[in-house]
C-alpha cells in the first residue's frame, strides 16, 4: 500500500470518529455500528473462509454478518473491517452515486486483495487512531522499554495488533 493511501484510510477514520463521536477504546463495537446506521447479526453458517460480510440494508442501512465463533477481539476486528469496505468501497456516506449503485447482495470479498488489505487497514486506524496510540505509547515508556501490554489494553486490541501497528507508525 502506498503513502497516499495509507494516509487517506488514515484520515478517514479519524473523520468517521469525529463525525459520529466515538470513543476510543472502542469497547462495544456493535453500538458503534449502530450509531454509524447499521446493524450486526450473528450467522452460525458463513463459509468458513469468511469471518464476516456485509450488505446494503434498505436504502440507508447496512447490515454486517459475523461469525459466532470469534473471540472478542475477533469479532470487533472483523467488524471493523467491514466497516472499511462501507466506507471505502461502498460509498457509504462518503460517495452518493456508489452507495445509490450497491445491490443488496452479499459482499463476501471485495475483488482484489488490493481491498482487503485497505479495510484491515481502515479496521486498524478505527481501533488504534495515530495519536491514541502514540500518546498510550508515550505514556507506557520507561527507560528504553515500552510496555505493549498495557498500550493494548488501553486500545482494547491485542498486544500483537498494538506491536504491529506501532511499528507500521514508526513509533517503536
Ligand atoms: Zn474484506
Amino acid at each position: 500500500m502506498n503513502s497516499v493511501t495509507f494516509n487517506y484510510i488514515n484520515d478517514l477514520a479519524d473523520q468517521v470518529i469525529l463525525a459520529y463521536d466515538i470513543s476510543i477504546p472502542i469497547l462495544d463495537i456493535d453500538s458503534v455500528v449502530k450509531q454509524i446506521g447499521g446493524k450486526v447479526e450473528e450467522k452460525a453458517d458463513l463459509d468458513i473462509l469468511y469471518n464476516g460480510t456485509i450488505r446494503k440494508d434498505g436504502v440507508v442501512g447496512f447490515c454486517i454478518e459475523v461469525s459466532p465463533y470469534l473471540s472478542p477481539r475477533r469479532r470487533t476486528f472483523t467488524i471493523a473491517h467491514e466497516l472499511g469496505h462501507l466506507f471505502l468501497h461502498m460509498g457509504y456516506r462518503t460517495n452518493w452515486a456508489r452507495w445509490q449503485k450497491q445491490g443488496e447482495s452479499v459482499y463476501r470479498r471485495f475483488g482484489t486483495s488490493a481491498q482487503e488489505d485497505q479495510a484491515s487497514e481502515f479496521a486498524a486506524a478505527l481501533l488504534m487512531p495515530r495519536d491514541q496510540l502514540g500518546e498510550a505509547i508515550v505514556k507506557y515508556t520507561h527507560g528504553d522499554s515500552v510496555d505493549m501490554t498495557e498500550v493494548a489494553k488501553c486500545l482494547n486490541v491485542s498486544p500483537a495488533a498494538a506491536i504491529n501497528r506501532g511499528r507500521l507508525l514508526g513509533y517503536l
